[in-house]
């Protein structure tokens, strides 16, 4: 049984029908819910419906809400051109079976953004984009090994769940010898093996950290990578599924003037609807071009079927989500409310006297709780990680995700948010009133 904490008891009274539906989902699915981060004790909250910054639940509760959609909401949700051009594509065919005009719209506008894009293939997911970026590399290059980042998360394929903390259940033990897991930001220990194993087809990462940022990766290894994956003629991926068209309009590669040679992309893609995306160096996409060569298409080329790839229903949002994007507008508006959100929290925490701090680039933000802070709370952390993973702990943000819940806010995992351009002032005002509420909750609690 769960220990019923003054906050654990508001949220069992605010939370009635949201309970009782628990109850039933724990006999459809495993752990009551359909996406690992949404377990969450005692019970999650079922949502009824969203609009803009907001979503309501089943016991008609109000949130300011920051998970927006994992990301893929950086117009807030239910945007008026999204459903419309939604609704007008529906009536007119949800899949043709066939190639469409819309796709190649959908495809310019990814090139018009995204710096390293010649070419695109659109996939259903972020995690189907990463599964086709290191088969790419790998037919490509020749070669089978891929190095990533601890902790770095790109989706649920068998081979990039390695070295990510999850659960690695079923992966066969042979996946492991074709994946090398090393630190971030250390050079040296991707040049050491570079040198030391020519089999290196690929290096993976999330170009500004693991976690969307949360662990931040210092832009010079950035460029670091590029220089040796060029020398040693690895293919450098940038998992954009959760920068691209966020860090900036082009993503973290445009931020920081770094040109991988292939990008996967997904959620703000998709304007709130399913899709994903790899794209980048033309002669590396051209590995799934067919050539009329038996030799060729059968033992070379990479396949790639997909029922739902380039999906019109997915197109049409997203072309008019990029549309938008691309005018820069809804990326100032959520990077400022952001950047208000971020200064109110740390100002609320000084005053508060409440170890950690808040920090963040662009419209992500991420919470340190219970140890001092010594990054200087604008942009990325500098602390180093063995700093930034201490003292939140896992019970710490389900408490917090609970007392931020009953004061109407809810939080990525407890552990952070993302900002839309929906979010007002009068929103950041309501949500910094909510974590003084929260952090006071926790600390009557004893949880920090
Ligand atoms: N890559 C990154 C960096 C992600 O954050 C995610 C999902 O959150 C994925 C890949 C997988 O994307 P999807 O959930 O669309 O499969």
């Amino acid at each position: 049984r769960w220990p019923m904490s003054t906050v654990t008891e508001e949220y069992h009274a605010k939370h009635r029908r949201s309970a009782e539906l628990f109850r039933e989902a724990q006999d459809l699915f495993p752990d009551g819910v359909t996406h690992d981060t949404r377990y969450a004790t005692p019970f999650p909250i079922t949502a009824t419906h969203g609009k803009g910054s907001r979503k309501w639940d089943v016991d008609g509760n109000e949130y300011i809400d920051y998970v927006m959609g994992h990301g893929a909401l950086l117009l807030g949700h239910s945007h008026p051109d999204i459903v419309s051009a939604v609704a007008q594509q529906a009536a007119r065919g949800t899949h043709l079976g066939a190639s469409h005009e819309l796709e190649q719209d959908w495809a310019r506008l990814v090139r018009r953004l995204i710096p390293s894009a010649e070419k695109v293939r659109f996939t259903s997911s972020g995690t189907e984009a990463t599964m086709m970026a290191l088969r790419l590399a790998r037919a490509f290059t020749g070669k089978p090994r891929v190095i990533k980042f601890e902790e770095h998360f790109h989706g649920w394929s068998d081979y990039l769940l390695a070295g990510s903390g999850r659960g690695t259940g079923g992966i066969p033990e042979t996946t492991w010898g074709a994946m090398r897991v090393l630190p971030p930001n250390d050079i040296g220990a991707v040049e050491a093996t570079l040198r030391d194993d020519s089999g290196v087809a690929a290096i993976i990462l999330e170009p500004t950290g693991a976690h969307m940022g949360r662990l931040p990766v210092q832009p010079e290894f950035l460029q670091q990578l590029r220089e040796a994956s060029s020398r040693h003629n690895v293919v450098l991926i940038f998992d954009e599924v959760v920068t691209g068209f966020r860090i900036s309009t082009g993503g973290a590669q445009a931020k920081y003037g770094v040109t991988p040679d292939l990008t996967t992309l997904a959620k703000i893609l998709g304007g709130g609807l399913p899709g994903g995306a790899v794209t980048g160096r033309a002669d590396i996409l051209d590995m799934i071009s067919h050539r009329e060569d038996p030799e060729w298409d059968v033992e070379r080329r990479v396949s790639h079927p997909g029922t739902f790839n380039g999906n019109p229903l997915s197109a049409a949002a997203g072309v008019h989500c990029l549309e938008l994007v691309a005018t820069g507008e809804p990326n100032a508006r959520a990077d400022a409310a952001a950047a208000r959100l971020i200064s109110g929290v740390n100002t609320i925490m000084a005053s508060m006297e409440m170890p950690g701090c808040c920090y963040g680039e662009a419209s992500l933000f991420h919470l340190r709780l219970g140890r001092a802070c010594v990054c200087g709370h604008s942009g990325a952390c500098t602390a180093p990680h063995s700093e930034v993973t201490g003292g939140l702990t896992a019970a710490m943000s389900m408490s917090l995700k609970r007392a931020m819940l009953n004061a109407g806010v809810d939080l990525m995992g407890g552990r952070g948010g993302i900002v839309s351009a929906t979010h007002s002032d009068a929103d950041v005002d309501q949500t910094l009133a909510a974590f003084e509420a929260g952090f006071d909750a926790l600390r009557r609690d004893g949880m920090v």
